[in-house]
């Protein structure tokens, strides 16, 4: 049998990507076996990343420091905004621009995937609202009852510290249960412009 195991391992490694079945996999083998330099830029691009890139740690996000450039980005509007991966900092950054500071919960409370408020980044959201005189919190969540029940819980540690900040919620656009990630940026736009207070 015809067989070669360094292409079976690149394959299955390749597997595990999102988005990647087995036939993508081995369309991505054999094209990089033929094209030698995209391959190698890819291994200094991954590997520099994989050493370099951290998590913020102020807001949780990814950085190349231990902060991160918005956090030290002096300039912006005393607006917060709460989302739950690194990957929605990116996405809101680009639909915004330079506008607003952003905290990363790294998941939302869910009883059923053993989430508890104290698997997240929630307790410093009261310290940086402090710290940083945030005059107002934008929850943009996941529109699911996890991010809801999520965001109501953070509701109550900002009352809990008897901060006076005006808290809302993206609202208009965004259907229940989907991810940010498939909004477009308009619609995304809308949503976090077209904001309710909750
Ligand atoms: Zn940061």
């Amino acid at each position: 049998m015809y067989k070669i195991s360094y292409l079976d391992r690149l394959k299955s490694a390749l597997t595990n990507l999102p988005s990647i079945g087995e036939k993508s996999a081995e369309r991505i083998t054999f094209f990089l076996l033929s094209n030698r330099e995209i391959a190698e830029e890819i291994i200094n691009a991954l590997s520099d990343t994989i050493k370099n890139v951290q998590f913020c740690k102020n807001c949780h996000g990814f950085s190349d420091g231990e902060i991160c450039h918005i956090c030290e980005d002096t300039l912006r509007e005393k607006v917060l905004c709460i989302v739950e991966k690194p990957e929605d900092v990116i996405l809101l950054e680009k639909v915004l621009g330079r506008k607003w500071y952003y905290h990363v919960t790294g998941g939302v409370i869910s009883p059923a995937n053993n989430k508890t408020p104290d698997d997240l980044h929630l307790k410093d959201i009261p310290e940086r609202i402090k710290k940083e005189r945030i005059l107002e919190v934008v929850l943009a969540l996941p529109p699911t009852v996890e991010g809801d029940t999520t965001g109501y819980y953070i509701k109550g540690l900002i009352e809990q510290e008897g901060l006076k900040v005006k808290i809302s919620r993206i609202s208009r656009g965004i259907p229940r249960g989907s991810d940010l990630s498939f909004q477009d940026g308009q619609t995304l736009k809308d949503a976090l412009m077209e904001r309710r207070e909750l």
